[in-house]
C-alpha cells in the first residue's frame, strides 16, 4: 500500500511543486497516519487539520492488524507517526507491542475523561460507541431485557443474534463483564449467550440489526453507530428496521452501558513528533470532536461536546467507567472463555 495525500494537499503540492521545488520540500511539513479509520465523512477532519495548520496529511489506510505488522515490520524506519484505531483492543496491542510512546499533554488530559485515555499515556480515546441492545418492538416489553447479564436469560431462549466470538468488539464487552462479574460467572454468562442463539452467529453488527428486524430473532447486540447509519438513511427497507426496534442501553441500574472507542497514539518512532502531537491535541477540539464523532454517529469522547442530533434522540445514558485498557487486555482472556462457552 502507497502513502495517499489528502486530494486537497496533493493539488496544493502540485502546484507549489511547479513553482519551486526545492522551496517546497524545505518546507513542507507532514503527518504520516496510519489509520483503521474509513470513514468518508473523516475527509473534513485532515482538511481542516491541514487548514489550520499547514502540515499535510498522508494517509495509510488498513485493517488494524495489518497497520500493527507492517508497523513491527517497519521498525525504526517506520514513517508511520500517528495510530488511529477503532476498538479499544487494538491500540491497545499496539502499544503492548511497543509501537506507541507516550505523550504528557494537558489539553489531552484535562479534555479527555480518564476512563477514555491509557493511564500511561500511549493512546486516547476521541470518540466512543455504545455497545448496546436492539429489541423487537412487538416482541419484547418494554423493560423486559435491561442487562447483558439478561442475554443469557434461559426465557429468551433462540432469540439472541450476536456476531462471532472472533469480532473484537464482542471480546471487548466481554472483558468488561469479565472486569465487572469474575471469570467463573462470565464463562456462565457466555455459555448462556450460546444457548440463547438464534442462530450461529456470522455477519456484522447490521447484520444482527436487520436480523431482529427481520423476525430472526428478537434481540440483537450492535454497536450504536451502526443503527445511526440506518437512522440516517433514506432507504424505506432502513427506515423500516429502524422503526421495528428499540434501543436498549443495558445496565443503567449498575456499572452503566459498556463503550468501547477509537482512539488514537504516537508511533515509537515518529519523526515528526511536533506534527504527530498538534494532531492529537488537534483531535480533541471542539470542533475536530464534531467531524470526528458526527460523521460515523459516534458519541464525542470530550465531555461538554453534542453528539450528533439523531445520536442525542436515543437519550442520555450511565457508561461504564471502567478504564479502557482494562476491558482491552482483558481480550485475550475473553476470547478464550467464549472458546470455551462454545460462542464460534
Ligand atoms: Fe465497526
Amino acid at each position: 500500500m502507497i502513502i495517499n495525500p489528502t486530494r486537497r494537499a496533493l493539488l496544493g503540492g502540485a502546484t507549489l511543486l511547479v513553482a519551486a521545488p526545492s522551496v517546497l520540500r524545505a518546507q513542507t511539513k507532514v503527518l504520516n497516519l496510519y489509520s483503521s479509520r474509513h470513514y468518508d465523512t473523516d475527509e473534513a477532519l485532515y482538511t481542516e487539520f491541514t487548514r489550520q495548520s499547514g502540515i499535510t496529511v498522508n494517509r495509510v489506510e488498513a485493517g488494524a492488524d495489518q497497520l500493527l505488522a507492517r508497523m513491527q515490520s517497519e521498525g525504526a524506519s517506520s514513517p508511520a507517526d500517528v495510530l488511529v484505531t477503532v476498538d479499544a483492543g487494538r491500540i491497545e496491542r499496539a502499544s503492548a507491542l511497543g509501537l506507541l510512546q507516550p505523550f504528557a499533554s494537558e489539553p489531552l488530559a484535562s479534555r479527555i475523561p480518564a476512563h477514555l485515555r491509557d493511564p500511561d499515556g500511549n493512546w486516547f480515546a476521541f470518540s466512543t460507541r455504545a455497545r448496546v441492545i436492539f429489541v423487537a418492538k412487538d416482541k419484547v416489553a418494554d423493560g423486559a431485557i435491561s442487562t447483558y447479564e439478561d442475554l443469557a436469560d434461559p426465557k429468551w431462549k433462540g432469540k439472541v443474534l450476536i456476531r462471532s466470538s472472533t469480532n473484537i468488539y464482542n471480546q471487548s464487552l466481554t472483558g468488561a463483564i469479565l472486569a465487572a462479574n469474575g471469570e467463573a460467572k462470565t464463562e456462565a454468562w457466555a455459555r448462556g449467550v450460546v444457548a440463547n442463539m438464534a442462530r450461529p452467529p456470522r455477519g456484522g453488527d447490521t447484520d444482527q440489526i436487520r436480523a431482529a428486524a427481520a423476525g430472526e430473532g428478537d434481540i440483537a447486540v450492535s454497536n450504536t453507530y451502526y443503527f445511526g447509519r440506518l437512522a440516517r438513511s433514506e432507504k424505506p427497507e432502513d427506515k423500516a428496521v429502524v422503526e421495528k426496534l428499540r434501543l436498549v442501553f443495558p445496565n443503567q441500574g449498575d456499572r452503566g452501558t459498556h463503550v468501547n472507542i477509537s482512539a488514537a497514539g504516537i508511533a515509537r518512532h515518529a519523526k515528526n513528533l511536533d506534527a504527530a502531537k498538534a494532531y492529537l491535541e488537534y483531535l480533541a477540539t471542539p470542533s475536530a470532536q464534531r467531524y470526528f464523532a458526527w460523521g460515523n454517529s459516534e458519541y464525542p469522547a470530550v465531555s461538554g461536546v453534542e453528539p450528533p442530533p439523531h445520536v442525542a434522540a436515543w437519550g442520555a445514558f450511565k457508561s461504564d467507567q471502567l478504564n479502557a485498557r482494562v476491558f482491552a487486555r482483558n481480550n485475550a482472556e475473553a476470547l478464550k472463555l467464549m472458546d470455551r462457552a462454545g460462542w464460534k
